[in-house]
């Protein structure tokens, strides 16, 4: 792969802290130091963040937390920015650092045992008997998913009591969670293990770790992220790379994210060049949502489009 000017981490640590609200205005002063954009949560349980920088302010960032405290030890996952993947900087606190409700489960206390990618691969070449659940929501492994994968079935992850009834049938197997970059699955597997389920592992450090280590091999198609480059690959230019994403009106092969142009519905899908509307060169979930866009969104764009144009030739 080039070597890319800006990079993207992907992190997390499920850790103790005191005050999040002091540990927020140190991060958010370290990234504005090292004009990071991106997002980061902070709770009193721990970290989960997602930040964009030059190759070297990146570097540097990974160096400041490893002298913190708290977050020494963390793994970063790498992957090559574009620039603008993120429009901002966003800390926050919250009461979790990934929004599942479940507040009383800490992964430090109760978790799935680790599996490595390695490890995992070697299961896939083996043909060992395993389930992998993707814990990750629907529109995210439509566009890339492990051989064989479970959904579960989510739109969100809170919901996740709602996987139970699809795997009741797994409870005495051995079960692989797996999600993006592993923080879900930290609370998703031990979730499970509260809920009698026997053999239950955890992809250490998720998808995209497994992905840049075996690029094309069990997990198919581009992971979906959580900033405006929509998906990543690994080695996406060998022949061995499978498109397995499909438009939701054709069905054809394609990996393009686009969200429904009108704002009341804003439906998160995937569509090919093809399927955009002809009028307007613009995605609408269903001809209802392009009839409240003409109707009412359109006439609003244009007002407030004149109203700018006037105030500039006043001004
Ligand atoms: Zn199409
Ligand atoms: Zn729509």
């Amino acid at each position: 792969m080039k070597k890319s000017k800006y990079q993207v981490l992907l992190y997390y640590k499920y850790v103790t802290i005191d005050i999040p609200e002091k540990v927020r205005e140190e991060q958010r002063k370290l990234c504005q130091s090292l004009n990071l954009k991106g997002r980061i949560i902070v709770a009193s349980e721990g970290i989960n963040g997602t930040v964009e920088g030059l190759t070297h302010d990146t570097e540097k960032y990974i160096a400041a937390m490893e002298k913190s405290e708290y977050f020494k030890g963390i793994h970063f996952k790498k992957s090559a920015g574009t620039g603008d993947a993120f429009p901002k900087l966003s800390v926050k606190a919250r009461k979790e650092v990934v929004t599942a409700h479940l507040l009383d489960l800490n992964p430090n206390e109760v978790t799935g045992a680790y599996i490595t990618a390695d490890q995992l691969h070697a299961w896939f070449e083996s043909k060992k008997e395993f389930y992998i659940v993707d814990m990750r929501n629907d529109y995210e492994y439509i566009s890339g998913h492990f051989e064989g994968f479970i959904p579960s079935g989510l739109h969100n992850f809170f919901d996740l009591a709602d996987v139970l009834p699809k795997i009741a049938h797994l409870k005495d197997k051995t079960i692989v969670t797996v999600c993006t970059g592993g923080i879900r699955c930290e609370k998703a597997s031990g979730f499970l293990v509260t809920n009698g389920f026997k053999d239950v592992y955890q992809l250490q450090d998720g998808i995209q770790t497994y992905m840049e280590k075996y690029p094309n091999k069990h997990f198919k198609g581009k992971l979906y992220v959580f900033d405006n480059r929509l998906t990543l690959g690994f080695n996406t230019e060998s022949p061995d790379h499978e498109v397995v994403g499909t438009c939701y009106y054709c069905g054809v092969a394609s990996d393009t994210y686009v969200n429904c142009h009108y704002d009341l519905c804003h439906y998160h899908h995937i569509s090919c060049a093809n399927c955009l509307d002809s009028e307007t060169g613009l995605a609408f979930c269903k001809p209802e949502c392009k009839e409240n866009y003409i109707k009412i969104q359109k006439p609003r764009e244009e007002a407030k489009k004149q109203n700018r144009s006037r105030a500039s030739f006043t001004s």
